[in-house]
């Protein structure tokens, strides 16, 4: 079968490979879908960040680099492993791809994005969605609702990002949010937002073809921070503040705008990864009691996310940009998302 793997930065290639076997518990899946996402260019241009290496081993894989590539995917069921109890062949499916330990304190507690050794199917090994076919546990499965498209069921797991942070913002309906930075992150933060029922979505972004994006996904104000005092303007349309602040951007200006544009005890959630540590003036906190809080991925988050692309509250197909063959992942994919970034949601990849 065909599969992308990545050797080393700047090194994808289209490779046969063995068809996986299926294993008790597991299940075999004929890939339909699978999304690039940022941490796959970063792994392209920087890596490898998160794909182990041959030093370090991933714990719960055992695998390191070379590794198949794709974390955002549905499948269709074509094989199902003994004791596998919740799918059946010819199920289509989203794929939860969170790889985790199942047995330290965090995953005991059902807090699995968190595990000591949490990685990802199709960054950590074990397989990926950038490949003809691949075999997962079966607790990464989640059944599509019936008439929903594979290609939709590829973009649950990017949704899931950010309405995994509007739950750790404790955001509720009615409320004002401010999201910081319009990236594909930034977008389905607006979109899980506007699903809980957001009075007003307000939007910080430099790049000309995020600001239109951040428009047309229903943002109510767009700011640019070269031309607008973010924090300013939204105190002052919201009067004092809005109640949840989403930092997507990883930058200590943009996390200070976070800050400084929610109200007094207001919600500050960072969703952004860091390439380097910040600096913050805690007093800033202390003197609003505001909360600063964090979100990593997502946790029991799947299912209320089906739900809500399929009963219309979030249209997720807005988000597809692209599509192309998996013949294509480089020049297509990975360089287009390097000459064009901005111009891009999500790229999907047909294996
Ligand atoms: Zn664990």
């Amino acid at each position: 079968m065909k599969a992308v793997r990545f050797h080393a930065q700047g090194d994808l290639r289209v490779e046969d490979l063995d068809e996986p076997t299926v294993g008790p518990g597991e299940v075999k899946l004929k890939v339909e879908w699978c999304g690039l996402c940022g941490t796959d260019l970063h792994e392209y241009t920087a890596g490898p960040i998160f794909v182990p290496t041959r030093d370090a081993p991933h714990a719960v894989t055992g695998e390191s680099a070379p590794v198949v590539l794709g974390h955002e995917f549905s499948g269709r069921v074509v094989e199902c492993g003994e004791e596998v109890a919740r799918v059946s062949r010819g199920d289509n499916v989203a794929v939860e791809p969170l790889v985790r330990d199942n047995t330290c304190n965090a995953c005991q507690r059902g807090l699995y994005n968190v595990c000591d050794n949490v990685g990802f199917h199709g960054l950590s090994g074990g397989g990926g969605g950038l490949s003809e076919y691949t075999v997962v546990p079966e607790f990464m499965v989640h059944r599509l609702p019936d008439g929903m498209s594979t290609e939709i069921g590829a973009l649950i797991e990017p949704i899931a990002v950010g309405w995994h942070a509007v739950q750790q913002a404790n955001f509720r309906a009615g409320q004002t949010a401010l999201v910081v930075g319009a990236g594909p992150i930034g977008l389905v933060t607006v979109l899980a937002l506007e699903a809980a029922g957001a009075r007003w979505v307000a939007v910080s972004e430099m790049a000309d073809a995020r600001k239109k994006k951040a428009e047309q996904f229903g943002a109510d104000l767009v700011l640019d921070p070269q031309e607008d005092d973010v924090a300013a303007k939204v105190h002052e349309l919201t009067g004092g503040g809005v109640d949840a602040a989403f930092e997507c951007t990883g930058k200590k200006s943009t996390l200070e705008t976070a800050v400084h544009s929610a109200r007094r005890h207001g919600v500050v959630c960072n969703v952004a990864i860091w390439e380097q540590p910040t600096e913050l003036r805690m007093n800033d906190l202390v003197f609003t009691e505001v909360a600063l809080t964090s979100s990593l991925a997502y946790a029991h988050d799947f299912p209320a996310v089906l739900a809500a692309v399929q009963d219309g509250r979030i249209d997720a197909s807005q988000l597809i940009t692209a599509r192309i063959d998996l013949e294509d992942v480089v020049r297509g994919g990975f360089e287009e998302l390097v000459d064009n970034k901005d111009q891009h949601v999500k790229i999907l990849v047909r294996p």
